[in-house]
C-alpha cells in the first residue's frame, strides 16, 4: 500500500470528493483524520473506514474556524503521532446569480469557506510538518474555476483562483524543507454540490458534459485517485502545480 505509515487530514470528508478520498487514502494504508460539520455523517464514514480495517478518527468542525482546524491537526498528532499529508478540500459555491445581484453574505461565505478554510489549514498543518522535519504533502482543492471563469459564479471563481495562488506561495516557501503543496483543478464531478448546482441551473449538467473531452462528469473516486498519488511519494517531484483532473475540459 502506497501510504502505509502516513497520517493524512481530509476536510470536507462527510460527502462527495472528500469522503471518497478519505476512504481511498485509508485503503492505501494512511491513517486519516476526517473533518466536516455534519457530525453524524462524519462519524458514520469514520466508523465504516475503521470497520473495513482502516485507521480513522473524526474531527467535527468548521474550516472557517481556526480553532476547529487547530483541534483537528492536534487530534492527528495525538492519535496517530504525525501529520504527513492533508487534503484541504472543504468548499462551497453558488452559481446562477449575476455578480451585481449577489449579496455580500454569499460572497463572505464562499471566500471564508474556500479561501480562509485552506488558509486556516495551511497555518496549522505546516508548523507540525516543519517540527517533524520529515516533510509532507498538502493537496488543496481548487477547480477548473481556478483556471477560467464559469458563468455567474464570480466569488467562487475568485476563491478557486485564490486557492491556486495560496498553493503556489506555500510550495515556494516550504519546498526547501520537504513540504510539497499542490492544487487539484477539479472538473465537474457528481456530488451533492453538483446536484445542488444542477437544481438551480438545470442546463449545467449538459454544459459541463459538453466541455469535457470525455463527455461525462467525473466520479468522486477518480478525483480521489489523484489525491492518493499527490499525497504519496510517487509524486515526489511535483509541487506548486495546478493539476487538472477534469476529463480534458481545460485543454480545449
Ligand atoms: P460536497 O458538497 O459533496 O462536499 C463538500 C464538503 O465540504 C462536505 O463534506 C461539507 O461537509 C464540507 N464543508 C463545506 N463547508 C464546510 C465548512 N465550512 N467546514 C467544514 N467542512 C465544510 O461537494 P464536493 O465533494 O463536490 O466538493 C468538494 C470540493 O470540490 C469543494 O471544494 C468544491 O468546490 C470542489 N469542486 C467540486 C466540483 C464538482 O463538480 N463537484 C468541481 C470543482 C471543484 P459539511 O456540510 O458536513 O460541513
Amino acid at each position: 500500500m502506497s501510504l502505509t505509515g502516513k497520517t493524512v487530514m481530509v476536510t470536507g470528508a462527510s460527502s462527495g470528493i472528500g469522503e471518497a478520498a478519505a476512504r481511498l487514502l485509508a485503503a492505501e494504508g494512511a491513517a486519516v483524520v476526517l473533518m466536516a460539520r455534519r457530525e453524524e455523517r462524519l462519524r458514520e464514514v469514520t466508523r465504516e473506514i475503521n470497520e473495513a480495517g482502516g485507521r480513522a478518527v473524526a474531527a467535527p468542525g468548521d474550516v472557517r474556524s481556526a480553532a476547529d482546524v487547530e483541534r483537528a491537526v492536534a487530534l492527528a498528532v495525538d492519535r496517530f503521532d504525525s501529520l504527513d499529508g492533508a487534503f484541504n478540500n472543504a468548499g462551497w459555491g453558488s452559481l446562477g446569480t449575476p455578480l451585481h445581484e449577489m449579496d455580500d453574505a454569499d460572497y463572505d461565505r464562499i471566500m471564508d469557506t474556500n479561501v480562509r478554510g485552506v488558509w486556516n489549514c495551511l497555518r496549522h498543518q505546516i508548523p507540525v510538518m516543519l517540527r517533524q522535519e520529515s516533510g509532507g504533502s498538502i493537496v488543496n482543492t481548487s477547480s477548473t474555476a481556478g483556471l477560467f471563469a464559469t458563468g455567474a459564479a464570480a466569488p467562487y471563481v475568485a476563491s478557486k483562483h485564490a486557492v491556486a495562488g495560496l498553493t503556489k506561495a506555500a510550495a515556494a516557501e516550504y519546498g526547501g524543507r520537504g513540504i510539497r503543496v499542490n492544487s487539484l483543478m477539479v472538473g465537474a464531478t457528481r456530488t451533492e454540490l453538483m446536484d445542488e448546482a444542477i437544481s438551480v441551473m438545470p442546463q449545467l449538467e449538459e454544459l459541463s458534459v459538453g466541455r469535457a473531452i470525455q463527455r461525462r462528469l467525473a466520479d468522486p473516486q477518480e478525483i480521489a485517485q489523484a489525491v492518493v498519488w499527490l499525497c504519496g511519494d510517487r509524486s515526489s517531484f511535483v509541487t506548486g502545480a495546478s493539476v487538472p483532473v477534469d476529463g480534458g475540459c481545460s485543454a480545449v
